[in-house]
């Protein structure tokens, strides 16, 4: 098998979590076996080393983890984009419509500056909300977004394909349908 399927098939799928209906794609198993962990985390170094990046922001909260690692890995700095409230700086914040109701996410002002390159990662995309508001966060403070990275996309949910559709580069090991 190859290196994306080693990787997909420790991805573990929990059925009715968080709610019934829903099938819950798990990457903890990935990060608890070395090898998996090591062989993920390289396909994104091996994506990037070529790219002139100056930064990674991770968003809350399995981006963080993703994130972090490949940042270090490629040399770069890390920001992360935080779930509402828990940013002590001063904030720029970035609304956006759940299945049900709200959320928001939110960046220190200072975290990028205008002109730098920023790659940006999560775990999954489903409905792609969460990294186009990211995305919007990091273009107010004049950043530019060379990609959207994620491990699993969801296609079915369209999150991918309407991000591509704004213009924004998407990547994604594997997907789920
Ligand atoms: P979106 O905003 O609809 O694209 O949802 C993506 C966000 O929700 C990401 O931050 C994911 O971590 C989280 N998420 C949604 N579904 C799953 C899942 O099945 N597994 C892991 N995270 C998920």
């Amino acid at each position: 098998i190859d290196t994306v399927e080693y990787v997909r098939r420790a991805i573990r799928s929990v059925p009715d979590w968080p709610k019934p209906g829903v099938v819950f794609r798990d990457i903890t198993p990935v990060l608890q076996d070395p090898r998996t962990f090591r062989v993920l985390i390289d396909m994104f170094v091996y994506r990037y080393m070529r790219q002139r990046l100056d930064l990674v922001a991770g968003i809350d909260a399995r981006g963080f983890i993703l994130g972090a690692v490949l940042a270090y890995e490629l040399n770069l700095g890390f920001v992360p984009v935080r779930k509402k409230g828990k940013l002590p700086f001063k904030t720029l914040a970035e609304e956006y419509s759940l299945e049900y109701g709200n959320a928001t996410v939110e960046m220190h002002t200072d975290a990028v500056k205008p002109g730098q390159r920023v790659l940006l990662i999560d775990d999954l995309i489903a409905t792609g909300g969460t990294m186009m508001a990211a995305a919007k966060l990091l273009q107010r403070l004049g950043a530019n977004v060379v990609e959207a990275a994620a491990i699993i996309d969801l296609p079915e949910l369209n999150g991918s394909a309407i991000l591509k559709e704004t213009g924004m580069p998407v990547f994604t090991v594997c997907s789920f349908t």
